[in-house]
């Protein structure tokens, strides 16, 4: 379509697939009729109309609607109602529901977009005057230095990670800022800049309110998640991943400590103080690394092979965290007895305390296959998870002729 006749639309989006589409509409503060338009994931040519709806037995949830092409350049979705352009279709289901599930009312509130950079002046020049930056509260504690809530120029918030003289080099630790500005996508947490003049240096990041994943899980509010949630965050590290698989980086750290959470259950991936860009299959570090060994993939451990599909195999040990609300991965057993059991074909079993169906639990076990070539592409376990239902929902209602 052309996107001069959408440009600055409200109630048409993007880039958002169905799921987010879904997540977006049952906001709280969205009333019956809610709607967006989005291009179809099926049809380059077509759109898709997602309404949220309520009905006493099910309460509120979103409704998908295929909007057609005509030959003519117009579109339909009832045949007996067509269109010249998507805003009349539109324009004429806000002012009579002709069988839509309920008439439209007011298009779906557009998220924030992701400030990738603080300001304009600052795109291409990383370096952020100190004096700009106010560090107001400690967020925790990483291996090498605080982690600090704080605001630029008293305004935006901001995650300040610093560096403890003396624990690491400072080429070392602004490595992983230097990946991070390579590599942008709304599933991993945004770089803003630098302070690497004077120490103590300082990367500055978007501020996700509620930290990482593992204490959110562990915490009331995490406890409180829904199966559903649980889905949909796995579907984001998943979608985060696949952005890292396109681009040969792997990321060798993936751990629900690393995984931040934001509101309405955002998450996006962090701490990439291990990336590395490869340019074979695998990357091979010094001898004498350390590693998280209940995350790491075997053939990583034992001979220091990492690919995109060790992390596939940490994405697995991820999701039996987020599946266990925080539990910590083979519970009772020390780094060593794991290397051992797990070369040896053991498998972590299906947590018995948890609601798990068994076809989430095959594909950890896919996750974790001794051969890293048999484990699945991120790509694929994206679109599992963007596609597992909970319920058995119509994917797409039609209106009757
Ligand atoms: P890290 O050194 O990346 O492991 O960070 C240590 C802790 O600081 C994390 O577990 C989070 O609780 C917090 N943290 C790190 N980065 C951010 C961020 N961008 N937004 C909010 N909290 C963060």
């Amino acid at each position: 379509m052309n996107s001069n006749i959408t440009a600055g639309v409200s109630w048409f989006f993007e880039n958002i697939s169905r799921k987010e589409a879904e997540k977006l509409l049952l906001a709280e503060e969205n009333a019956r009729g809610t709607f967006l338009v989005r291009p179809s994931e099926h049809n380059p040519n077509g759109y898709s109309l997602s309404v949220k709806d309520w009905e006493e037995y099910r309460g509120y949830h979103v409704k998908h609607y295929k909007i057609k092409p005509l030959d003519n350049g117009g579109f339909y979705i009832s045949t007996n109602k067509t269109f010249d352009s998507l805003a009349e279709l539109v324009n004429a289901y806000t002012k009579n529901a002709y069988g839509l599930c309920h008439v439209l009312s007011k298009p779906c509130k557009k998220p924030q977009p992701t400030m990738w950079d603080l300001a304009p002046t600052y795109r291409d020049k990383w370096e952020i005057p100190r004096d700009e930056l106010h560090l107001i509260k400690r967020l925790g504690r990483g291996n090498f230095g605080e982690v600090y809530y704080g605001k630029w120029k008293n305004n935006i918030e901001v995650a300040v990670k610093t560096l403890r003289e003396g624990t690491m080099s400072t080429s070392a630790f602004l490595q992983e800022a230097a990946i991070m500005k390579k590599f942008r996508h709304k599933r991993l947490v945004a770089l803003y800049g630098v302070c690497s003049e004077q120490e103590p240096i300082y990367i500055v990041q978007e501020y996700m309110t509620k930290g990482s994943l593992l204490d959110f899980l562990r915490q009331d509010e995490g406890q409180g998640l829904e199966f559903e949630e649980l889905v949909y965050i796995a579907f984001q590290v998943a979608s985060g991943m696949e952005y890292l698989e396109s681009k040969q980086l792997i990321h060798r750290d993936l751990a629900a400590r690393n995984v931040l959470i934001g509101e309405n259950n955002i998450a996006k991936i962090c701490d990439f103080g291990l990336a590395r860009v490869i340019e074979d299959n695998e990357y091979c570090p010094k001898q004498g690394s350390r590693f998280p060994v209940k995350w790491t993939a075997p053939e990583a451990i034992v001979y220091g092979r990492f690919s995109i599909k060790s992390d596939v195999w940490s994405y697995g040990i991820l999701l039996m965290e987020l599946f266990t609300y925080g539990q910590v991965p083979y519970p009772g057993m020390h780094g060593r007895e794991v290397i051992e059991m797990v070369e040896k074909g053991y498998r972590m079993p299906k947590p018995t305390s948890h609601y798990l169906p068994d076809e989430i639990y095959q594909i950890m076990i896919n996750c974790w296959d001794a051969n890293p070539e048999k484990r699945p592409t991120f790509e694929f376990l994206t679109h599992y998870f963007e596609g597992f239902n909970v319920t058995s929902e119509v994917p797409y209602r039609e209106v009757p002729d």
